[in-house]
Parts: C-alpha cells; sequence; structure tokens
C-alpha cells in the first residue's frame, strides 16, 4: 500500500463550476456541487496540509477546437447566449452553458497541468467526466469531454501512454471514438450491460481498430453485479493489461452510480469496492506512473452514495480519515450473475490478452 499521508493532493474548485442548470428535476441539479463543497467541508479534506485547492482555468479554445466540431460548438454558443434549445433529449441547454462547460471541463484539464508540472502528486476534478461527449455532439449530461481534452494536452506534453479507467456505471461512449485507432491511449470501462443500459454501446467486441486494436477493452455487467463479481472482473483484467500497458498517466473515473444506492443504473457496488477499486488504481499509478494521476468523478446522483464515494477515494488519496457507514446492498450476488461475469470475463481475455502476450 502507498503511503497516501504523503501524496500531495490538487482539488479543482471554484465557485463558478456551481453555474450549472439542467433544471430542478434533472438527475444534475443546481445544488449537486453545493452539496459535495459542503461534505468536503464538513470532512475537513481542504485542511489536510497535503490538499491544496487549485483554481480551474478556462478550457481553452485550441482544445476545444481539437475535441469537437465547429458546428457543435457554435451550436453550444447559440444556446448559451439564448438559452433556449437542447444538447441532446437528456441533456437540457441553459444560458451561460458555454462558459460553464468551459469552466468544469476546464477543471480537468487544469488538474492535469498541476500535475505534469509537479505542483501535485494527484488531482481531483469533482466537476469532472463528460465522457459521453463526442466529436460533433453532446449527450448523457455532457457537453464537453474533458476526458479527450486531457488526454490531447497530455498529448502537447509528449506523454505516449495515457489510460483511462472508467468505472462509470455508463459506458464511457464518448471518449472511445477519440482513441479507438491510438495505441496512445488504453480505455478500459467497466459498466452496466449496454444491450438495456446508456449509451448502448461498450460491447465486449469493440476492442479498437488499425494500431489502437486491443486498447479498448469493455467489460459490461449484468444487473445486480454486486461487490464480489466486480472484484472478480477487476482483478482477473486490471492488473495484467496494466503492468502491460505501463501508463505513464492515469486518468481515473470512479463510478458513484455504480453504488446500490443509485437507481439511475442497477449495478450494486458498496463503497467497499470503491475503496478497493481506488486503492489499487492509485498503487498502479506510484507503480507505473510517477504517481502521475487524475480523478474525474463522473457520475453519481443519490446524494448520500455520492458524498460517501467521493469521501472514500479522497481518503485513499489523501489519508484523509473517512469511512462511510457499513452498507447492505438489496441483494448478493447469485450463480446466474456469476456465470454471466465469468463468460464476459473470459470473453474480453480471448481477446484482448493474446494481442499483449498475456
Ligand atoms: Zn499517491
Ligand atoms: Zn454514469
Amino acid at each position: 500500500m502507498t503511503n497516501s499521508g504523503q501524496c500531495r493532493i490538487g482539488f479543482l474548485w471554484s465557485p463558478l463550476l456551481e453555474t450549472f442548470d439542467f433544471g430542478r428535476k434533472h438527475p444534475i441539479r443546481v445544488g449537486r456541487f453545493k452539496l459535495l463543497r459542503d461534505f468536503v467541508d464538513e470532512v475537513g479534506f481542504l485542511d489536510l496540509p497535503n490538499v491544496e485547492v487549485i483554481t480551474p482555468e478556462l478550457l481553452s479554445e485550441d482544445l476545444l477546437k481539437t475535441i469537437h466540431s465547429e458546428e457543435y460548438i457554435a451550436k453550444v454558443q447559440q444556446i448559451s447566449e439564448t438559452g433556449i434549445g437542447d444538447i441532446d433529449i437528456d441533456t437540457p441547454g441553459f444560458r451561460n452553458i458555454y462558459f460553464n462547460s468551459r469552466i468544469v471541463s476546464g477543471a480537468s484539464v487544469t488538474g492535469i497541468k498541476s500535475v505534469q508540472s509537479g505542483l501535485v502528486d494527484h488531482f481531483v476534478s469533482p466537476t469532472g467526466g463528460f465522457h459521453h461527449a463526442k466529436f460533433g455532439a453532446g449527450g448523457g449530461f455532457c457537453i464537453f469531454n474533458d476526458i479527450a481534452a486531457c488526454v490531447y494536452e497530455l498529448k502537447n506534453q509528449g506523454i505516449k501512454r495515457v489510460l483511462i479507467a472508467d468505472f462509470d456505471v455508463h459506458h464511457g461512449n464518448g471518449t472511445q471514438t477519440y482513441f479507438y485507432n491510438d495505441p496512445e491511449v488504453m480505455q478500459i470501462s467497466f459498466h452496466e450491460d449496454p444491450e438495456w443500459m446508456f449509451p448502448h454501446d461498450g460491447y465486449i467486441q469493440d476492442i479498437g481498430e488499425g494500431s489502437g486494436r486491443g486498447y479498448n477493452i469493455n467489460m459490461p455487467f449484468p444487473m445486480d453485479s454486486g461487490d464480489a463479481v466486480y472484484r472478480y472482473a477487476f482483478d482477473e483484467l486490471i492488473p495484467p493489461l496494466v503492468d502491460s500497458y505501463q501508463p505513464e498517466f492515469i486518468i481515473f473515473i470512479p463510478g458513484f452510480d455504480a453504488h446500490y444506492k443509485d437507481r439511475l443504473a442497477h449495478l450494486t457496488l458498496t463503497t467497499d469496492m470503491i475503496r478497493y477499486i481506488a486503492s489499487t488504481i492509485h498503487d498502479f499509478a506510484h507503480e507505473y506512473s510517477s504517481g502521475k494521476l487524475g480523478v474525474v468523478t463522473g457520475g453519481g446522483y443519490h446524494h448520500e452514495s455520492l458524498c460517501w464515494g467521493l469521501g472514500t477515494v479522497m481518503s485513499v488519496l489523501s489519508g484523509l480519515d473517512f469511512e462511510p457507514p457499513p452498507q447492505q446492498p438489496p441483494f448478493d450476488d447469485n450463480e446466474e450473475t456469476w456465470e454471466e461475469v465469468k463468460n464476459n470475463v473470459a470473453l474480453v481475455k480471448d481477446l484482448i490478452f493474446p494481442i499483449f502476450n498475456l
């Protein structure tokens, strides 16, 4: 285990991140960031000597134009001026959405810069993780894809092997489209079965193309999967792949919406699993990536489990003394779940491992 009390953490934070407005009935409503801020205050995370608040910069126009088409950027700008129109059916527009999206996505890139400059070892971008946004379109509550922007920032700085470890319960379909042919990016996405779950993408067979073949790894889980099957899949797949790839930088999306209390989806993890994932990924960062690790939080729509998840990840990285209450998911993994997960893991291994001589 890495001694996390010695790691320096940058926490991307500014009241400007609260200028989000999908409306009161939307899962991401105004107040979500205030809730996180109150929680962070309450547990004393920002008082730790090894934690530094970093002010987010706007996403640069250069990076914005790299990750999105001119037409799409113009559409967001127009909605932003008038407050009229939607980004997508599930993603309403609002006045000032262009500024808000540039600051929330810029926060993650600011995190990358603060790690690369040596200011901190790890960053946490508590409003980041817009993995459904694609070059020509937003959707799934995502406007500008900050993960893609982070990767391009790293590429601009000469980094050749970026690992995106995405445990959000929804497949990282937007991010996948940017780097599908690119061996400089390995994307591993664990998510609920796309057969019924948004964004209906992220099948095992989608392993990348051309020189990127094998660098896109999708591991879907059946409904009601809990800690035990998830940990099995994690242990079987992630350590060998990370060891083979030797990433220079790890971007980690923890997946608070895979928690059993989060009913936007149907996985039944507890924060025990979130702690296990976070500490393993943290150890990998120190083993392979000179500690270079960025956390972009992604989904999480149940207030309690979102805070528990964030507190758990922060405690792993910083040594913060935080432990959520004991949790009892409604189901244990049954025989059927085990069978499907073992089957999926075997399929992923058959397709991916030979490419890396594993
Ligand atoms: Zn560390
Ligand atoms: Zn999600």
